[in-house]
């Protein structure tokens, strides 16, 4: 019998128009008749719907109100429930989950602990390693403590600043220099962060940050080229090119990397030396199996500009997934076709689920 292959996509975070991008690249290129799909569309307030319409619908969002229809016309048929009191369970109706999700809610543990849960394999990083590389606060720390190179950066909690932001510009100006990043410290496709060149701006960052997670991250400015690479595997996994992001901005914010009408660049495989693309690549995979990662990621660095020093800045356990994203050209340029990487993440899945069963 074919696998259920249930595809989900959107989800409470403030990615949720970037999974809806990734989700309709993988749900066309899914071969139709190795799987029987189940697409299942989380909406922002949290929402599980199960979807049958064309694909078409997903990515601009008028999806929702066809799910939505469906479900009250005929809610025998489509009333779904995440752990099974009351509708049909999700173990009932998929036998294979793949979260295509970016951000809290979905990139982050959250939903693969459900998974684990309900006893369903399911595609990408376990609940350790998405939760782990989803808080770039919490990686840093583990990282540096491996002495993989990380930049300068401070670890702040939302309550401090709303209780003394007078000392935490102290705390932060005293041990950073501007330019600053501020980052919310679980968030993904640069939502709420900032760049920021004084005190004043600083403050409005701060806030910003404060309003997408409790914890936030600020790290000092490099001047840098962005160079990124992907993992793929479980145990032992493999390690593709590199790859180079040449941002149209002044630094790849959330309009850069989908709305700048294809300004910001790639350059697969990135022109640098072979050592500093090894360098990467072993840092990278050190990395993944640091945290505990499986399935595949995305891992980025900064390369300091003049010194040429590498540093690691973050690994994304779903990273964008469109057809023209950098996770899938990479593994393009390593000769596997969008189409068979997606089977090959689902393999990963189906493994990891039998070695710990
Ligand atoms: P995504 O998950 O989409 O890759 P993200 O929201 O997790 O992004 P980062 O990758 O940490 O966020 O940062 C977003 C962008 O901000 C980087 O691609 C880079 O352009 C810039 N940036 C972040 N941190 C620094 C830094 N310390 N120095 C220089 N540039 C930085
Ligand atoms: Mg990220
Ligand atoms: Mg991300
Ligand atoms: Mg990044």
């Amino acid at each position: 019998p074919m696998i259920k292959l249930g595809v989900i996509f959107g989800g409470r975070s403030g990615e949720h128009e970037i999974s809806l991008m990734s989700a309709t690249s993988v749900i066309k290129a899914i071969d139709k008749e190795k799987f029987q799909l189940v697409l299942i569309g989380i909406t922002k307030e949290g929402n599980w719907l199960l979807y049958d319409g064309p694909v078409e619908k997903i990515e601009d969002g008028s999806w929702q109100q066809e799910a939505e229809a469906a479900l009250a016309n005929d809610p025998d048929k489509y009333g779904i429930t995440v752990l099974g009191a009351g509708g049909k369970s999700l173990k009932s109706i998929i036998d294979f989950a793949l979260p295509v999700l970016h951000g809290p809610f979905g990139e982050d543990g959250t939903i693969q602990g459900l998974f684990e849960m309900a006893d369903i394999p399911y595609g990408g990083c376990g609940v350790l390693g998405s939760a782990a590389a989803m808080d770039k606060a919490l990686a840093k720390e583990i990282f540096a403590k491996r002495n993989l190179p990380v930049c300068r950066h401070l670890m702040l909690q939302k309550e401090e600043i709303e209780e003394n932001l007078q000392g935490v510009i102290q705390r932060t100006e005293k041990f950073l220099p501007y330019p600053i990043f501020v980052k919310p410290s679980n968030m993904g496709s640069s939502v709420g962060i900032s760049k920021v060149h004084n005190q004043e701006e600083l403050i409005s960052a701060l806030q910003l940050a404060a309003a997408y997670d409790r914890r936030l991250v600020l790290e000092e400015g490099l001047d840098c080229r962005e160079l990124e690479t992907g993992v793929l595997g479980n145990y032992n996994p493999e390690v593709a090119a590199v790859g180079e992001i040449l941002p149209s901005a002044e630094f790849y914010d959330y309009k850069a990397k989908y709305f700048d009408g294809g300004q910001s660049k790639m350059c697969i495989p990135a022109d640098i030396p072979d050592e500093i693309a090894q360098e990467i690549r072993v840092i990278a995979a050190e990395a993944y199996c640091l945290l505990d990662c499986s399935g595949f990621a995305r891992v980025d660095f900064f390369l300091e500009k003049g010194t040429n020093k590498v540093y690691l800045n973050e690994i994304n356990t779903i990273p964008g997934f469109t057809k023209y994203s950098m996770f899938p050209l990479l593994w393009a340029e390593a000769g596997f076709a969008y189409p068979n990487l997606i089977e090959k993440i689902i393999d990963l899945g189906l493994e990891r689920y039998k070695v710990r069963h």
